[in-house]
């Protein structure tokens, strides 16, 4: 006899691709005799347009060291390609399950789908719980005095900082898996039709916390100076597994707060992944961002969008360094630098005068991070649509950003090797060299900037003042 409340439950696997502090997988050990790790390639989800090779690449490689972990506790990952919910459906009906458990889901689509999900189970006679995980506090935990969601960061922060958290779940020892299951096989990435040029680093839930214990030893505590210089690998780069759930926010938190003293670095992180937890909560709370402004009379902006610009922008070619550099760092690592992400993000829109969603939609396409919450809270705050924006009028100038967070172009000639001659009084406004020194300085064909940054900036704050409502 055993005191488990169900015989069989699957734990269905999405963004929380790990073992550690998984309250799904956790509670279905603790709830069922055997359990099922199931994963479903879902189409809906692979033919979207913003899913990009990157991510795919790097879901595709989470998911074979999840097996293997799973493998290691007695498990293995059931894999299965089709449309959700049937998939789950077909395979609560093979596996006669009890149910499924999940963790919540926040963006629009999967929200849809996981009530879906619930409602074909319930109809069934089957339980669907959820469990949270994607961020320290549920969105809904934090609210102001007068309970509704908080959309400035600061009076956020300090709560998310004051409240008291729990620590993160151990990973199972033993998972009891039904006898002879059967899963298809792991697709590539390139099986599911996505291929990339773009190089950077996968790795899966180990990787996750090697870079977080790596970090924590070598760079936290400089990260509250380090993190704004470009060229300055200052930051965790975790931000690829917590889209993807290989390491939870609370597990780095616990992970941070053990690691002992204080410090104005270790501060600064935690702040940096409230933010996360924030724009998750603003998604929530304001669906409408995910298609149009948080201000909504920004939608009238009458956008150029300019295609050669666009095109110029995206390709790395503007003529100003710092953004050709961020963009071309985007376009080969899949990932670019924050500081980057909002010089590039305010030159497309103040400079260029394309609407935000483009650059919102080339980023999801390109980065192996990108994430909806995060992705559009950071372009609406450097469109200024956003919640807690920076005003319209404060329109970043690439030069100064430039010698201001490069100031020895470092991080320009890394991604402009057409400029690695150029001194550092001119790297971030070449156009400034004679024709004479551009030839000597082997940087001719580097383009002339596309636009006049003191122009564009009338003419974008003309742009936004005729809809500003401040
Ligand atoms: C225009 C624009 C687009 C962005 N798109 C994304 C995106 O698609 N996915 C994404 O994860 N982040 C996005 N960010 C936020 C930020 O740039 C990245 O999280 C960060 O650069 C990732 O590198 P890291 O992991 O080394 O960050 P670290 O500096 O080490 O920060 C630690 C973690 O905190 C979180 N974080 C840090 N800054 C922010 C922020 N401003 N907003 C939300 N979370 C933050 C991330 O999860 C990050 O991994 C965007 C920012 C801007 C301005």
């Amino acid at each position: 006899m055993t005191d488990k409340k169900y015989k069989t439950l699957i734990v269905w696997f999405r963004r929380d691709l790990r073992l550690h502090d998984n309250a799904a997988l956790f509670e279905a050990i603790a709830q069922a005799e055997m359990v099922i790790p199931l994963f479903v390639f879902d189409p809906a989800i692979l033919e979207r347009a913003d899913t990009g090779a990157a991510r795919v690449t790097f879901l595709v490689d989470a998911l074979g060291v999840l097996d293997a972990n799973l493998q290691k506790a007695g498990g293995r990952l059931i894999i299965r390609r089709g449309s959700v919910p049937e998939e789950i459906l077909k395979a609560v009906e093979e596996f006669g399950a009890d149910g499924v458990f999940h963790h919540r889901e926040y963006e629009p689509m999967g929200k849809a789908r996981d009530e879906a999900v619930a409602k074909a189970l319930a109809e069934r006679g089957k339980v669907c719980e959820a469990f949270s995980g994607l961020s320290l506090f549920e969105p809904g935990e934090i609210l102001s005095q007068a309970r509704t969601p908080y959309t400035v960061f600061g009076p956020y922060k300090r709560q998310w900082f004051d409240r008291p958290a729990e620590g993160p779940l151990p990973a199972p020892h033993a998972i009891t898996l039904p006898q002879g299951t059967k899963s298809d096989p792991l697709p590539t990435a390139a099986e599911l039709k996505f291929t990339t040029t773009q190089k950077f680093e996968c790795g899966g839930e180990d990787a996750a916390h090697e870079i977080l214990y790596e970090f924590v030893k070598t760079k936290i505590d400089e990260y509250d100076t380090e993190r704004d210089i470009l060229g300055s690998d200052g930051t965790s780069r975790l931000s690829r597994h917590l889209h993807l759930g290989t390491i939870s926010p609370r597990f780095i938190i616990d992970t941070v707060r053990r690691a002992g003293r204080e410090s104005a670095g270790r501060t600064t992180f935690l702040s940096e992944l409230a933010w996360h937890d924030f724009y998750l909560q603003i998604l929530v709370h304001f669906p409408h961002v995910a298609g149009g402004a948080f201000r909504p009379h920004y939608d009238a902006l009458e956008w150029e969008n300019d295609e050669e610009l666009f095109a110029a922008w995206k390709e790395g070619r503007t003529g100003y360094p710092i953004v050709d550099a961020a963009m071309r760092q985007l376009n080969s690592e899949a990932w670019m630098h924050n500081r980057g992400r909002m010089i590039v993000a305010s030159f497309l829109t103040k400079d260029l005068l394309i609407d935000w969603r483009k650059g919102e939609r080339y980023f999801m396409q390109q980065l192996v991070d990108g994430d909806l919450s995060a992705n559009n809270g950071g372009w609406q705050w450097a469109a200024g649509t956003g919640t807690d924006a920076q005003p319209y009028f404060r329109i970043f100038n690439p030069t100064s950003q430039g010698e201001k967070f490069d100031p020895n172009g470092t991080y320009v000639k890394e991604w402009v090797p057409e400029l690695s001659r150029v001194p550092a009084k001119f790297i971030h406004q070449p156009w400034k060299l004679s024709e004479a020194e551009r030839e000597h300085l082997g940087c001719s064909e580097y383009p002339q900037p596309v636009v006049d940054h003191a122009i564009q900036r009338g003419r974008a704050l003309a742009l936004y003042g005729k809809v500003s409502k401040s």
